[in-house]
């Protein structure tokens, strides 16, 4: 029987590959139309946005050894000192990652079931019947660790631990003009007590010419404060702080907000997976170890690693 792993984020798609490398199928199952979660990109007509992750770096060796596979494919490349970004957008190293995976998209998994023929899956659709008759050998949470909580609820287990992670928001500002912008460098962290983080998205490796795009985030205590604000009334009192802050007057011919309730992790568990495996069941994500796409990538080995090690004793 395959592995279900909730979330096509970066350490869903981990795990994917590191237990198809040892043989195991598995069936991935993801709520967004697209993959790589919060590695993301935002396209309104000819225009295109990293509104999630700005760049990511690469420390350990195996990560360094797929991004290099990825800039050989074409779907990462450097931007800045150390860093790179997806290329031609953030999510494309998640769509090499997914190639050849049994990915459910649009697919949002509501409950778990654990009974003697293994796990079934439950979704909004109801009862997911996909090869192996919908069942599966085991369950990886690949998603946020609330939302992981609120899933493991249904089928009441918990995963010690879990409970202490702790995130903080961030709104995003995206922005775009139809002419050069003036600031002082492409990326720029702020002491700001509204603005966090200013980037020249359009500088970025293999995004669209024509106009310049900014991203624009918040920092956590203020994206906090406001959260529950509408978009729009978020996007102008940020469009203004950005005026503010840089002196540009310029009027985009875009402007729009988002809000990530969950972005950056701010207490992680300090350890690489949490893995239950009695029950077959485990979860893995950046919360796991940091607030990085590298973390997130780990964290999803880590997992696999553990599953294959229990079935191999
Ligand atoms: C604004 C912002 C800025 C950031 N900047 C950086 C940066 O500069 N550098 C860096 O390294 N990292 C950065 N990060 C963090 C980085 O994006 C994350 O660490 C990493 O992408 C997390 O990957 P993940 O797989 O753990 O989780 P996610 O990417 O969150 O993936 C989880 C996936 O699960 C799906 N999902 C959730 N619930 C369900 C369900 N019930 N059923 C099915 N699918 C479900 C979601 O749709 C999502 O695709 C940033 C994040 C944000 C939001």
């Amino acid at each position: 029987m395959p592995i279900a792993i909730i979330g096509a984020g970066l350490a869903g798609l981990s795990a994917a590959r590191q237990l198809r490398e040892a043989g195991v199928a598995s069936v991935i199952f993801e709520k967004s139309r697209g993959l790589g979660g919060r590695m993301s990109t935002r396209r309104v007509d000819h225009l295109q946005f990293d509104h999630g992750a700005q760049y990511f770096t690469a420390k350990g060796a195996r990560f360094r050894a797929l991004v290099a596979d990825w800039q050989t494919q074409g779907a990462a490349a450097p931007w800045g000192e150390a860093s790179f970004v997806g290329a031609p957008a953030m999510t494309s190293p998640a769509r090499a990652l997914g190639e050849g995976h049994h990915i459910l998209t649009e697919c949002q998994v509501s409950a778990l079931q654990r009974g003697p023929d293994g796990w079934r899956i439950e979704t909004a659709a109801g009862p997911v019947g996909v090869e192996g008759n919908g069942h599966f050998d085991g369950v990886f949470l690949a998603i946020p660790a609330p939302q992981a909580q609120a899933l493991l609820a249904t089928c009441a287990l918990n995963l010690p631990g879990i409970e202490t992670v702790q995130y903080g928001p961030c709104i995003a500002l995206m922005l775009a003009f139809d002419a050069p912008i003036n600031l002082t460098a492409d990326r720029m962290k702020l002491e700001d007590p509204v603005i966090r983080w200013i980037a020249r998205d359009s500088s970025k490796p293999g995004r669209p010419q024509g106009h310049t795009t900014l991203v624009v985030h918040a920092g956590p205590e203020w994206s906090r404060a406001h959260l529950e604000e509408t978009p729009v009334s978020l996007a102008d009192v940020l469009l203004t702080q950005f005026q503010n802050v840089t002196g540009n007057r310029a009027v985009p011919i875009y402007k729009s907000a988002h809000r990530w309730r969950y972005a950056l992790v701010e207490q992680a568990v300090g350890t690489s997976c949490l893995f239950d495996a009695a029950a077959g069941i485990g979860a893995c994500g950046d919360w796991c170890l940091g607030p990085r796409v590298e973390a997130a990538f780990d964290s999803g080995e880590a997992l696999a690693n553990a599953f294959l090690a229990s079935r191999s004793t």
